[in-house]
C-alpha cells in the first residue's frame, strides 16, 4: 500500500511512546519507576466526576453540538472574562478532545504547503509534528538554558519571513518549565503586530505556576494583541482530567469558525459526558488546583536539589509546568555495558533497560544535552528514582 507522504514526515509521540514501554516493563512484573508521563497522580476531584455520573443517569449520552455544549463553551468565556479580562462570543470557542486536538484543528485551518510556524525551542513534541502533517515548515527558534530560556527578539526577527504564519508561545513551557515575562511577552507580540502573525498561546499549564508567579497571557497585552492571538487550553493538566480528552480553543472568529467546520468533518463533538465534567472542572474554584501545585512544588524542590547532587548533572528550578529539564552533557561520553552513551536518547535507554527508570529524552523537544522528567508522582517515587539514577551514572565508566 502507497500511504500519503505526510505520513513518513512524523514519528508517534515519543512520550507517549515511553510511557507505553514503561507500563508493558511493568505489567511483565518489573519494578518500574516512571517519570516520563505528563499527566498528574492526582485523581480527577469528586464533584467532577459526580457532574459526569448525573450526565450518564440523565441520558446525556447522544451527539452534542459539534463545537461543544452552550454550557461548557459559557464556562469558558467566563473563566477567560474573570481571570484574563478578555471577551469573547460563542462563536469564538471551539471545545476538542484535548488541547491537542485544538491545535491540531488549528493547524488544520492554518496551514499548508510552504507555511511556516515559528517554535521557539525546547519545545512541546506535538508542534513541529502537526505542522509537518499539514505539509508546512516547523522554524525553530533557539532558547537557551543560560538566559532562562528567555526568546531573544532579534533571533525571532531573524526568523520571520514572508511565509511566517504563526509564532507558538508556550508558557509555562513543556518540557523546560520556563516562563516568558511581560517584556518578552511585549516583544513577541510586538512583532506578530508588526508582520501581521497569529499568535498560539499554549495556556495548558497556566494554573501549574510557582513560587508566588503569576501567568500573564499573551492576549492580556490589549485589543489589538488579543485580535491576533488563539489560546489553546483544556482541563487535563489543571483538574486531572487528562483521560477526559476536553480541550479548548479561542480566537478570531474567522479562524474558529474554519476550525469547528474542519471538527464537524472529523471528529464532531468531543465526549458528551467529558462536557459536563469539564463544565464542574471550570466552575471549581482554585481550591484543588492549589493544593495539587502545593504538593508539586515540594516535590519540585526535592527533585531539583537531588539531580544537582548528581555528578555530570545540572538543573535549572522550572518555573512552572511539571517537568524538570536537566542538563546531562557531563555524563554524556562515558560508557555503559552495551557501549558508549553519547546521545539522551541512548541514556534514557540505558537508565530503562539497566536501572528501570523511565525518562523521556531531550532529542524529540529539540535538544541533544537534557532529559525530561516528570515530578507528577509521588514523593517516595521521586526519592527512589533518583537514587537509581545516581547509582546507573556512577557505574558509567
Ligand atoms: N500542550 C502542551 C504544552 C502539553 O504538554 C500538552 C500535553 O502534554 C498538551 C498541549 C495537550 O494536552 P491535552 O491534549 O491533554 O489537553
Amino acid at each position: 500500500m502507497k500511504l500519503a507522504a505526510r505520513v513518513g514526515r512524523i514519528a508517534p509521540s515519543p512520550t507517549l511512546a515511553m510511557t507505553a514501554t514503561a507500563k508493558a516493563m511493568a505489567a511483565q512484573g518489573l519494578d518500574v519507576i516512571d517519570f516520563s508521563s505528563g499527566e498528574p497522580d492526582f485523581d480527577t476531584p469528586e464533584p467532577v466526576k459526580a457532574a459526569a455520573e448525573a450526565a450518564i443517569r440523565a441520558g446525556f449520552t447522544k451527539y452534542t453540538p459539534s463545537s461543544g455544549i452552550d454550557e461548557l463553551r459559557q464556562a469558558v468565556i467566563d473563566k477567560l472574562r474573570v481571570e484574563q479580562g478578555l471577551r469573547y462570543e460563542k462563536s469564538q470557542i471551539l471545545i476538542s478532545c484535548g488541547a491537542k486536538h485544538s491545535l491540531y484543528n488549528l493547524a488544520e485551518a492554518l496551514l499548508e504547503a510552504g507555511d511556516e510556524l515559528i517554535i521557539p525551542t525546547p519545545y512541546w513534541v506535538s508542534y513541529a509534528d502537526q505542522a509537518l502533517l499539514n505539509d508546512a515548515t516547523p522554524v525553530l527558534l533557539p532558547t537557551h538554558e543560560a538566559q532562562g530560556y528567555a526568546i531573544d527578539p532579534e533571533e525571532l526577527q531573524r526568523r520571520i519571513t514572508p511565509r511566517t504564519k504563526a509564532i507558538i508561545v508556550n508558557s509555562p513551557c513543556n518540557p523546560t518549565g520556563a516562563m516568558y515575562d511581560r517584556p518578552t511577552l511585549e516583544a513577541i507580540a510586538t512583532l506578530a503586530l508588526r508582520h501581521r502573525l497569529l499568535l498560539i498561546s499554549d495556556e495548558i499549564y497556566e494554573k501549574v505556576v510557582y513560587g508566588g508567579a503569576t501567568h500573564v497571557g499573551i492576549a492580556t497585552l490589549g485589543p489589538d494583541v488579543a485580535a491576533q492571538t488563539v489560546i489553546i487550553n483544556g482541563v487535563s493538566k489543571a483538574y486531572a482530567m487528562t483521560g477526559w480528552r476536553i480541550g479548548y480553543a479561542a480566537g478570531p472568529k474567522e479562524l474558529l469558525t474554519a476550525m469547528a467546520n474542519i471538527q464537524s468533518q472529523s471528529t464532531s463533538n468531543p465526549c458528551s459526558i467529558s462536557q459536563k465534567a469539564a463544565v464542574a472542572a471550570l466552575r471549581l474554584g482554585a481550591l484543588f488546583t492549589d493544593a495539587m501545585v502545593r504538593e508539586f512544588d515540594r516535590r519540585r524542590t526535592a527533585m531539583v536539589d537531588r539531580l544537582n547532587r548528581i555528578p555530570g548533572v545540572t538543573c535549572r528550578m522550572p518555573d512552572g509546568a511539571f517537568y524538570a529539564f536537566p542538563n546531562i552533557r557531563g555524563v554524556l561520553g562515558r560508557r555503559g555495558p552495551d557501549g558508549p552513551i553519547e546521545t539522551p536518547h541512548q541514556l534514557a535507554q540505558y537508565l530503562l533497560q539497566h536501572a528501570h527508570v523511565a525518562v523521556v529524552p531531550g532529542e524529540p523537544f529539540g535538544s541533544r544535552d537534557h532529559v525530561r522528567l516528570s515530578y507528577a508522582t509521588g514523593m517516595e517515587t521521586i526519592q527512589r528514582g533518583l537514587d537509581r539514577i545516581a547509582a546507573a551514572f556512577e557505574k558509567l565508566t
